[in-house]
Parts: structure tokens; sequence; C-alpha cells
């Protein structure tokens, strides 16, 4: 078993999988995350077979089943609240396993970090990443509590805004602003939402189950590029984009009675084609490759790369040819997700008219099911 020391640089959902799938290597991994607590935010993330499999590689699975909603259904429903469609996804992970399932964000970021320290992985939150240089043999870091250490390798997983990504890559494209933002409120479960129930409309939202006790409601808006929210108007602007909400959805809003309970962000993407790595620094998740919410694929892609990098690094090649084809083995599926919701929003916004969602939902299953 190799001991290379490997620095992951960032907590969230992609560099905690990451660094449980280098150890389980045998790489001798510090992650550093700048919040000092594990990051909350968010409400809850649906996520597909293909990262029920994942889950089961990196041996959290039987936690993340009880901690999550497991569900097989797709109800679509028009304007006046009108069943449109439903269907049953296939259980690509195995007849046993849910084919989708919904999980609070705060459930999975704990059984990430509960697998991640059992391993052994250095935490260390509150720390940044203050300066590095790769030297060629090594990449030689000083952290913000003024520690130094050198690495074989730094893994940027630090998300959208990556810190690493613009050191790396100044030249690179910035993330940019879709023209859409998503309010979600978490509230109990009626007993009628079993699955996922997507509503389209001049306004497009949905329901997802969370637990047996809790859902979560999402609402899509449109907002012209200065829109700031005060997070005390949450309240009264989210009921204020409802207004031509199916019906399900305007009584449901009877439970959004708090600005504090709102999780409300503008969507935003990025998406590297050329680079994901130079020297002795790779990134990984939303650093690279950002998307939309509409296929529920991010933190899915995210989670992937951890496997694949794991794997590659592994292998026993050259860390450079390693990396090329962790980038090679990645960049199909992580450019169908980023385009093709994007795609999705924009004709949800007018913008495109030649945009088909269940096509694009059908092709996106067949993909995830390919082995990575
Ligand atoms: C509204 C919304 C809904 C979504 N819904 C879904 C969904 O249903 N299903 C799905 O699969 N995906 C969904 N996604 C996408 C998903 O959230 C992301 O793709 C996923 O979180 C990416 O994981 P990551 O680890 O790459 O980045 P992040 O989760 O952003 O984690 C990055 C981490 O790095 C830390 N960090 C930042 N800078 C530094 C630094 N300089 N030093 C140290 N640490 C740092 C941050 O604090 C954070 O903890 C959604 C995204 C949005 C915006």
């Amino acid at each position: 078993m190799t001991q290379e020391k490997i620095l992951v640089v960032g907590g969230g959902i992609g560099g905690l999988t990451a660094s449980i799938a280098l150890r389980r290597q045998g790489f001798a991994v510090t992650l550093v995350e700048k919040t000092p607590h594990w990051p909350a935010s968010g409400v809850g993330i649906i996520q597909q077979f293909n990262v029920l499999r994942a889950m089961q590689e990196i041996g959290v699975l039987e936690d993340y089943l009880a901690q999550s909603y497991g569900f097989d259904t797709t109800q679509g429903f028009g304007p006046q609240g009108d069943p449109l469609f439903a269907f049953t996804a296939p259980r690509l992970a195995g007849e046993h396993l849910p084919s989708n399932v919904g999980i609070r964000r705060t459930s999975l970021q704990s059984i990430l970090a509960g697998k991640a320290h059992e391993l052994g992985t250095d935490i260390h939150l509150g720390i940044v990443v203050e300066q590095w240089e790769d030297s060629g043999d090594a990449v030689e870091v000083t952290l913000s509590d003024g520690s130094r250490d050198s690495f074989h390798l730094m893994v940027g997983a630090d998300g959208i805004f990556s810190q690493t990504r613009q050191t790396l890559f100044p030249q690179a494209p910035k993330p940019r602003y879709t023209g859409q933002w998503v309010w979600r409120y978490n509230m109990p479960r009626p007993a009628d939402v079993t699955g996922i129930q997507l509503f389209y409309g001049r306004v497009n939202g949905g329901l997802t189950p969370l637990s047996k006790e809790l859902m979560y409601l999402f609402m899509l808006s449109e907002e012209p590029d200065d829109f700031r929210l005060e997070h005390e108007q949450a309240h009264a602007l989210m009921h204020k984009r409802a207004i031509h909400a199916a019906p399900q959805i305007q009584k449901l809003m009877d439970n959004v009675t708090d600005s504090a309970g709102i999780v409300a962000k503008p969507l935003e993407v990025v998406f590297l084609e050329d680079e994901w790595h130079r020297g002795r620094v790779v990134l990984l998740g939303d650093a690279v490759h950002a998307s939309t919410p509409h296929l529920a694929q991010g933190a899915g892609m995210a989670i992937e790369d951890a496997l694949v990098l794991a794997d590659e690094l592994a292998s026993g090649d050259a860390l450079e040819p390693s990396l090329c084809r962790y980038r090679e083995r990645r960049i199909e599926r992580c450019r169908f997700v980023n385009l093709n919701s994007l795609a999705i929003g924009d004709m949800q916004m007018g913008k495109r008219r030649d945009v088909d969602p269940a096509e694009i939902n059908r092709q996106c299953v067949s993909l995830m099911a390919e082995l990575l």
C-alpha cells in the first residue's frame, strides 16, 4: 500500500468522497475545509442510482439508505395541477435498491464526514491553503494556521468559486449566472408525496421526499442579473413568486412561514473543457464543472469524480498519465450533465424551444447506467 500524501482542499460532498476513496486506496489524506463547522447549508438533495452504486463502493450504503427516502416514481403536473405523466425508473443499482433517493444535505455530509474520519483522514476545519507551490517533485503548502507540509498531490474540491482553480488556471472561464434562482423549503411530507412531483407552467417547481416525515418544496424563478435578496425579504418574495404556481404548490406555500427556513440561490455554472490538472494539482466536482440542478446530478458527478480519481491514482502508473486518464474518463458524463441541465433551464425561461426534457432524462439515465 502506498503512503503518498494527498491534500484535499474542501470538505463538501466531492472532497469528503475523495478523502474516503483515497484512504481506501491507502493514501495518507489531509483535508482542509474553510468553514469552522461542517457546512450545513441547503435543504435536501436528490440522488440517483449511480450515487447509490458509489455509496456502496465507499462503504456507507447502509447509513445512507437509513437516512434517506428511496423512491422510483416521478410524476409531472401541468399549470392547473393536472397530471401530465408518471413513470417508474428502473432500479439500475440493483433490484433491492431504489432508483432515486432524497436526503438532507446535513445527513449526507455527516455520513461522509464520519466515514472519512473513521478511515483516518487528517481533517482540519476552519483552515484554508494560504500559499502553495508545485516544485515538480511535490506541492509545498502553507496553511492558514501557519503550518507547512509537502504533498504528492493537491486536490481542489473547493466548489464553484474554487480558489484552487483561480490560482491554477487564472484564464479559465468564470462561473456564470444562468438567469434563474431556486427557492427551497423543508416541510412535513404529505402521505401522497412518495416520489418526485414536478410542476410545470409559468412557475416550475416540485416536491421531493426526504424522510418519512419530511420533504422539500422547490421553485424556480427568473431574475435579472442584478437581483439581490435581503434575507428578511425571502418569505414575502417566495410567496410572490408562487402566485402563478400550480394549485398544489400554492396550497403547500402555507407551510412556508419564515424567511429563516428558506434557502434561495442563484443558479450558476462553470465548465472547464481543456485542462483539469496541471502538474501536481487537480480539480474535481463543482470546482471544474458546476451545473444547474435540473438533472439532479451535480453532486453525483462530484462523487463519481472522486472515485475515478482515486482509482487512477492507485493504478501504479505515473501521475501525469493517471491525471489525464481521470479527465478522459469523466468529461463526457460531466459535459452531458452541464450542457443538458442548462438546456432545460433555458427552455423554462423561453430561450430555447428545441429541448425535450423527457428525452434528456432518458439519455441521462442510460449514460449514468454505464459503469465508471
Ligand atoms: C440549488 C441547488 C440544488 C442542487 N440540487 C442537487 C441535487 O438535487 N442533486 C445533485 O446531485 N446535485 C445538486 N446540486 C449540485 C450539488 O450541490 C453540487 O454539485 C455539489 O455540492 C458539488 O460538490 P463539491 O464538493 O464539488 O462542492 P461543494 O459542495 O460546494 O463543496 C466545496 C467545499 O469547499 C469549501 N471551500 C471553499 N473554498 C475553500 C477553500 N479556499 N479552502 C478550503 N475549503 C474551501 C466549501 O466551504 C465547501 O465545503 C444542487 C446545486 C444547487 C445550487
